[in-house]
């Protein structure tokens, strides 16, 4: 997906990169592999190393505890992905000091165990989880808490009634730019969610998916179904945007029916569990005509390829996040069409399909070894067509290593 809003990037810059590079280095790079690899080391030491570095930038930043709700940071550090209930889930992360997770007490069986990480306390019904939370933050006065963009809004109030004098932060500064930065696992995650998507964008492209004389919904469900049979969890979306519908970045698919002379943009991805650990996200976006298109949608394809492609060669650790958006959108300018490519280049993706660092004007923040992102460029045309060519690419030591190896020819279709 291309996101709906344009958010510029954390533009903290500083921290990422350190740490967990060499271990995505280790892994980008050694081919395409079929996406079963990521044999380095067990989950749980991967999680040891996050915890250390976010531990490490607590300290740098003076948060002395992170308080982590909803969201990915969990996951992502503990291995549970706690549901959007509205009873408490806490992690209490103090900088120094052990770590206790607060589930509700009927949850506790879905939570991973890993004692090396964190206590698990299950709290029942009849307790009060922000007086345990607070209980268990020592001194409050002056000190500095980080919570969770995801966190409800309930839980932050109940929190910062519960610990007056406290100073309170987006946990987002801790943990961003360090998510940013996959390690060896989270990349082989990525890996083998991008070749699962590729298989989907395969049968589109050789025809397999029907779509002439069908509606986008029914062409949208099926998708969503290769998505599934290719090893996904779930499906989080499948945008199918035909005819004059694929000038809406984010169409909803529907009752229209695709036809000869549509082009039609096909977005879609979804969540991939390896190992049965933590799920991680598959996107990709690729375009397809039905029967043979004309000179214009053919001319602007050509555009749409080579800015694709110009971005992706741009890429280079050190290479600020702006600058590939720029390299892109000069390629459309170029040729008399950049007011019509309405959406950053591309954004991160990780446990979330949206996430640090964000390709767009602002975003000053440099590539480095290990961070994963879309790279989606698109034309679209109000009222006509539309056409997007999305892929996702983790950055290695000498470029771009892209994940999705599909065909990027727009595929013609009878
Ligand atoms: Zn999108
Ligand atoms: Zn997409
Ligand atoms: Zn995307």
């Amino acid at each position: 997906m291309t996101g709906a809003a344009v958010r510029s990037g954390d533009g903290t810059g500083s921290g990422v990169g350190t740490g967990s590079g060499a271990a995505a280095r280790s892994v980008v790079g050694a081919g395409g592999g079929d996406g079963t690899g990521g044999g380095t080391g067990s989950v749980v030491g991967d999680r040891q190393g996050r915890l250390d570095r976010v531990r490490a930038r607590m300290g740098e930043l003076g948060v002395d505890a992170l308080l982590l709700s909803h969201g990915a940071d969990l996951p992502w550090l503990t291995g549970y992905r706690a549901m959007p209930l509205e009873r408490l889930t806490l992690l209490v992360l103090p900088c120094d000091g052990e770590a206790v997770l607060l589930v509700p007490a009927l949850e506790a069986p879905r939570v991973p165990s890993a004692p090396s990480l964190f206590t698990l306390r299950p709290w029942a019904e009849s307790e009060d989880p922000v007086a345990l939370a607070a209980a268990l933050l020592a001194s409050t006065d002056g000190a500095t808490y980080a919570v969770s963009d995801r966190a409800w809004a309930q839980s932050l109030l109940a929190l910062q009634a519960a610990l007056p004098g406290a100073r309170w932060a987006a946990a987002s500064t801790v943990t961003s730019p360090l998510r940013a930065v996959k390690d060896a696992g989270e990349v082989a995650a990525l890996q083998a969610a991008a070749h699962a998507a590729d298989r989907v964008a395969a049968l589109l492209q050789a025809g397999e998916i029907p779509l002439a004389g069908r509606t986008e919904l029914q062409v949208s469900e099926e998708i969503g179904a290769g998505l599934l049979a290719a090893g996904h969890r779930r499906v989080n979306f499948a945008i199918v945007g035909s005819g004059p519908n694929g000038a809406s970045p984010h169409h909803d698919a529907g009752e229209r029916v695709i036809g000869e002379g549509d082009t039609v943009v096909c977005d879609f991805g979804g969540e991939y569990a390896l190992h049965d650990d933590v799920g991680y996200c598959s996107d990709i976006t690729r375009t397809v005509a039905i029967g043979e298109p004309g000179a214009e949608v053919r001319e602007c394809y050509a555009v749409l390829l080579a800015a694709q492609q110009a971005a992706v060669a741009a890429v280079r650790p050190g290479v600020t996040a702006e600058e590939v958006d720029a390299v892109a959108r000069r390629t459309i300018t170029e040729a008399g069409l950049g007011e019509y490519f309405i959406h950053r280049t591309g954004h991160g993706i990780g446990i979330e399909e949206h996430e640090d660092p964000y390709l767009v004007a602002g975003n000053a923040t440099p590539l480095a070894v290990g961070h994963a992102f879309s790279i989606e460029p698109g034309i679209y045309l109000r009222g006509r067509f539309g056409m997007r060519l999305e892929d996702i690419v983790v950055v290695g030591d000498d470029g771009a290593v892209p994940l999705n190896t599909v065909d990027h020819e727009m595929a013609v279709l009878g």
